[in-house]
C-alpha cells in the first residue's frame, strides 16, 4: 500500500486527508493519506523518507521549504518558488504547484473576465498572480502593508496600499488575505470595497467553508460569488493526478473527491 501525507503547521483542520482518502477508496487505489504536523520545515525531506511515503501535499508555512527539498521542479513551481505537491519517483522528489492551476480552474466559470483586483499580497497571491498573468489576465494588487508589495512591483505588477489606491473598473475582485478566516474583518476599508464592488462582475474569496464578511458584503451588491472550496477541490484533484501518475481522469477524481465537501 502506498502512503501519502499532508505536512504543515497546523494541519489538524486540513480537509486533504478526507479528500484524498475518499478518492483512493472510490477509485479502488491501494493507498492511504495521513497528516503530519511539521514544526521545522528544514526537516521535511528527512521526514518524507523516514515515513516512507510516495507523495505529499505541503501547506502553510512550509511551501518554500518544499521547494528547496525537491530534486526536480516543474516549470511553473520553479517560476513561483513554492511547492505544494511532492511525488517520490525512485527516491527522487518531484515538486509541483497545484494551488495556482486550481485557482485558475475555479475562476474559469466567470465569463468575460480580463482585469482582476487581488486584495492581499501573500504567498497565495504570489503563485496565482503569475498564472493569471501567464493566461492573459491583468492583475492589480491592493495590500495593507507596502512591504509585501515590493516583490510584485519588481515583477511588473500594478500595486497599491490603502492610501495610494486609485479605483478603476475590475472585472473580478478576489480576497487573497486571511482577513475573515478567524474573525469578521474585511480585507480592506469598506469605502474602498464599496467603490470596487459597485463596478465589478464577480467576486471570489479564497477562504473556504464560511461566509466571510467580504462575501456577505458582495451579496449586498447581488454579485456572483464563490468561496475557496472549488480552489481547494481543484488543487487536490491536480495533486491526485500526480500522485497516481495520470491513471484517472479529472472528472473521475472530481466525482469522488467532491464528496468531502458534502459530508
Ligand atoms: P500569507 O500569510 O502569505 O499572506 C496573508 C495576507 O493577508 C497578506 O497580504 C496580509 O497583509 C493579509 N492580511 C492578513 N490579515 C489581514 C487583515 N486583517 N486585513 C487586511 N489584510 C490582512 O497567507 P496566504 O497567502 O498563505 O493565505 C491567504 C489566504 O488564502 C488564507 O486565508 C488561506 O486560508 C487561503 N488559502 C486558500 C486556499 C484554498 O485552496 N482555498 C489555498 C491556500 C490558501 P499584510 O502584508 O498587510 O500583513
Amino acid at each position: 500500500m502506498q502512503l501519502f501525507s499532508i505536512f504543515g503547521n497546523p494541519v489538524s483542520h486540513s480537509k486533504s486527508p478526507l479528500m484524498h482518502n475518499l478518492s483512493f477508496q472510490g477509485l479502488n487505489y491501494n493507498a492511504c493519506y495521513t497528516r503530519y504536523r511539521l514544526e521545522d520545515g528544514s526537516q521535511l525531506k528527512n521526514k518524507f523518507f523516514e515515513l516512507g511515503i510516495k507523495g505529499a501535499n505541503i501547506t502553510v508555512p512550509h511551501k518554500e521549504h518544499a521547494f528547496n527539498a525537491c530534486d526536480q521542479l516543474d516549470e511553473f513551481a520553479q517560476k513561483v518558488g513554492a511547492v505544494n505537491t511532492i511525488v517520490n519517483r525512485d527516491g527522487k522528489l518531484y515538486g509541483y504547484n497545484t494551488d495556482a492551476p486550481g485557482f485558475l480552474k475555479a475562476i474559469s466559470e466567470f465569463k468575460d473576465i480580463k482585469t482582476v483586483l487581488f486584495l492581499g499580497a501573500g504567498g497565495t497571491a504570489q503563485s496565482t498572480s503569475v498564472i493569471l498573468r501567464d493566461e492573459g489576465y491583468e492583475v492589480t494588487l491592493l495590500n495593507r502593508s507596502a512591504k509585501r508589495l515590493e516583490k510584485f512591483q519588481k515583477e511588473g505588477f500594478e500595486t497599491y496600499t490603502f492610501d495610494t489606491f486609485e479605483n478603476k473598473d475590475f472585472d473580478l475582485v478576489v480576497n487573497m488575505t486571511s482577513a475573515g478566516l478567524e474573525d469578521d474583518a474585511l480585507p480592506c476599508p469598506q469605502e474602498i470595497l464599496n467603490n470596487v464592488l459597485s463596478n465589478t462582475k464577480a467576486v471570489v474569496d479564497v477562504i473556504y467553508g464560511k461566509e466571510t464578511a467580504f462575501l456577505k458584503l458582495a451579496q449586498e451588491y447581488n454579485l456572483p460569488s464563490k468561496d475557496g472550496s472549488d480552489m481547494l477541490l481543484y488543487q487536490g484533484i491536480i495533486a491526485f493526478e500526480y500522485f497516481t501518475e495520470g491513471q484517472f481522469s479529472f472528472e473521475e477524481i472530481k466525482e469522488k473527491m467532491q464528496q468531502a465537501f458534502v459530508l
